[in-house]
């Protein structure tokens, strides 16, 4: 058996690799050790690819995803100082070893970085944010690779981006990135503990989430019209909106995908007909429904 082929399997479940812990099985999941590896694998493949970090921002159908799912979750987990404030970051390095490395490192601000459980190449392609930062602020330049298995170096210029989205100039995956930290701030284990103890008090951090399921929009916060529309607590199946922040949805018995988009619909029509505004997913809702 080649390298390529173990590190390939066959209707992998994906409930998981997703923070939600539901979602129906991928026909080929594929976890690439290398470059020459991955740009083998799409060079010699042409169905359909979906990529995957850590799961932390999709919510992934009952059916599973048909094709390929390629996975940066064990490789790709290079972070390295190159100058003083920029660090070269592969794409499967959490987001937490950001926060932890620019402590090390004394680069900040990034202590924002801890709170969030993706990848970096999650991070990258949800420009994901908090407490006043976000990714896209920091970024020099990006590699990626496109679906012939060739690898560019991209400039910031060439991506569109704004709250929670990104608009690439071409279909393409991000392999790593610099990050260029403004020289004058660092990153303090203080702050990252400051931070973590004001997410334990506000978020349903123990449970199965994708942290916020919809994006606030323009003069809005998502979790208040959900918590004034009443539907904390509110339940379908498996899974039911947190009483601590209305924007997290549980899963606490073995929900099903399909239970979770039924809320999510629920919340949308619930929030429209009282508010007259139209919730967007932050969430990534992708794959097959189980037409069993
Ligand atoms: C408890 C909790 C708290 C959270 N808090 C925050 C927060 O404060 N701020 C915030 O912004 N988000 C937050 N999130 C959401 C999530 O962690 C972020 O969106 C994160 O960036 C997703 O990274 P991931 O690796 O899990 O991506 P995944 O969920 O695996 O993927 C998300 C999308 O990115 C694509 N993708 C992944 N890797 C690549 C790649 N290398 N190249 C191209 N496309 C790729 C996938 O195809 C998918 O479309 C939270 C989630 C949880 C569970």
């Amino acid at each position: 058996m080649t390298q390529l082929q173990e590190n390939c399997t066959q209707n992998e479940p994906l409930a998981r690799h997703t923070s939600w812990k539901v979602g129906g099985p991928a026909d080929i999941f594929f976890t690439p050790s290398s470059r020459s590896e991955l740009s083998q694998f799409l060079k010699s493949n042409d169905g359909i690819i979906t990529w995957l970090g850590n799961g932390t921002n999709v919510l992934v159908r009952d059916g599973g995803i048909r094709g390929s799912v390629i996975s940066t979750k064990k490789f790709f987990k290079q972070i390295e100082l190159i100058e003083e404030s920029i660090c070269r970051v592969e794409v499967g390095v959490s987001c937490f070893e950001l926060a932890m490395f620019a402590t090390k490192n004394s680069l900040g601000p990034a202590a924002f970085f801890s709170g969030i459980p993706g990848s970096i190449g999650g991070a990258l392609t949800m420009n994901a944010g908090c407490f006043g930062h976000e990714t896209w602020e920091f970024i020099k330049s990006v590699e990626v690779i496109d679906r012939k298995g060739d690898i560019h170096q991209l400039d910031p210029e060439e991506f569109s981006y704004s709250y929670r989205s990104v608009k690439f100039p071409f279909p393409l995956w991000f392999l790593s990135c610099e990050m260029t930290f403004p020289g004058r701030e660092v990153t303090t284990i203080e702050e990252l503990r400051g931070l973590r103890d004001s997410r334990i008090e506000r978020q349903p951090l123990n449970e199965s989430t994708c942290g916020s399921v919809f994006k606030n929009p323009k003069g809005h916060h998502a979790g208040d019209l959900i918590e004034r529309s009443d539907l904390k607590g509110y339940r379908v199946g498996g899974c039911f909106v947190s009483e601590k922040h209305a924007n997290f949805i549980i899963n606490d018995k073995e929900a099903t995908a399909s239970n979770i988009e039924k809320l999510i619909k629920h919340i949308q029509d619930t929030v429209k007909e009282r508010f007259g505004v139209d919730l967007e997913t932050e969430v990534r809702i992708i794959g097959e429904h189980d037409e069993r």
